[in-house]
């Protein structure tokens, strides 16, 4: 049997994506959705959150997927009123706010789902299959995209929380977390912010052991979420984003379910066994660049 879901912030992501894969799904029903201005047609809207928890005591599960800064008050919220959680990424604004809520969850007997939509790519765990006994001698990230194509008008993602360039960039860090056969280590960043926001537009980051990443929403033209491994055994590309697959150049069989219907999926089963899924690692990154990055200053950017 189905069970009801409820989706708060009707913006972007959740008409293009979240939308789609639970009305895709045979585990789930949209019942009801939070907005202050965004509806769904045919499906009971609320504009206010305590209002829908009150009246739609049948909705068990919760899908956030506002910005990280508003996002903790509601899922302390929906926590706090025995609903299941899922949270768009990042996960919050803040590490301690996403731990605090964590702990929430488990005194509250409910599941926290911290998704990383990136790392749910079909090329992903193939890939760490593949790394997983090999010798890694260099990575290289080049996540590069258009903010006015992929954010249009979106000024939250310059705002302090809203992490600039890292709101894509941490999707690489998502996938790159899960593949590499070690933990990563952040020794020097460069973050360049326009002179007029609070957030960088572009990131050069350096671990250790050899791994590098060019974070950069300036482009237009193309664009390019590729992650390059090389091995003892060989060359792994992961590219578009963790949908396609290649060694030495040669394309790899991956798994053929979406990023949203995976994720859904997996939050099924998460409700189902009782238990909870957030791993901080991406965001620990991110985090750790803001920490040591040195600043440089560019133009002014307007939408
Ligand atoms: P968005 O279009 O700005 O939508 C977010 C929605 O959240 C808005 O429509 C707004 O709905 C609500 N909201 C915004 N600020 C709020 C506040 N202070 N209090 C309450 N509600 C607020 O953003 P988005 O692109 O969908 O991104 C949302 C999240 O999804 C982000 O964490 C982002 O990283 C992630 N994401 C985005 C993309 C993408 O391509 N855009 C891809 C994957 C993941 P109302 O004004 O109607 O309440």
């Amino acid at each position: 049997m189905a069970t009801n879901i409820c989706l708060v912030g009707i913006g972007k992501i959740a008409v293009d994506q979240h939308v789609p894969a639970i009305n895709g799904s045979d585990d789930w029903t949209l019942a009801a959705t939070v907005s202050r201005s965004g509806t769904v047609e045919g499906i009971q809207s609320f504009t206010d959150f305590d209002t829908m928890l009150a009246e739609r005591q049948d909705i068990p599960v919760i899908s956030l997927c506002l910005p990280p800064v508003p996002r903790f008050a509601y899922a302390a919220k929906a926590v706090a009123a025995g609903r299941h959680v899922m949270l768009e990424k990042p996960p919050g604004a803040t590490l301690a706010e996403v731990h605090a809520l964590e702990a929430m969850a488990a005194e509250a007997g409910v599941s926290l789902f911290a998704t990383w939509h990136s790392r749910a790519a079909k090329a992903v765990q193939p890939a760490k299959a593949w790394l997983a006994d090999k010798t890694v001698t260099k990575a290289h990230i080049t996540w590069k995209e258009d903010v006015r194509k992929w954010h249009p008008g979106q000024d939250w993602v310059f705002e302090p929380g809203g992490m600039g360039v890292f709101d894509p960039g941490i999707n690489a860090l998502s996938i790159i977390t899960e593949i590499l056969p070690f933990e990563m280590r952040l020794k020097a960043a460069t973050l360049t912010y326009p002179s007029n926001r609070d957030t960088p537009i572009a990131a050069d980051l350096t671990w250790a052991d050899n791994v590098t990443a060019e974070f950069d929403w300036r482009q237009t033209g193309p664009q390019s979420w590729d992650i390059r491994v090389e091995t003892d055994a060989g060359v792994l590309e992961v590219k578009d984003g963790g949908t396609v697959m290649l060694v030495d150049g040669e394309t790899q069989d991956t798994g053929d379910l979406g990023e949203y219907p995976h994720l859904y999926k997996q939050m099924k089963s998460l409700v189902d066994r009782g238990i909870s899924d957030v791993d901080l690692r991406p965001m620990v990154q991110v985090s750790d660049a803001f920490t040591l990055g040195k600043r440089v200053v560019t133009d002014p950017f307007e939408f």
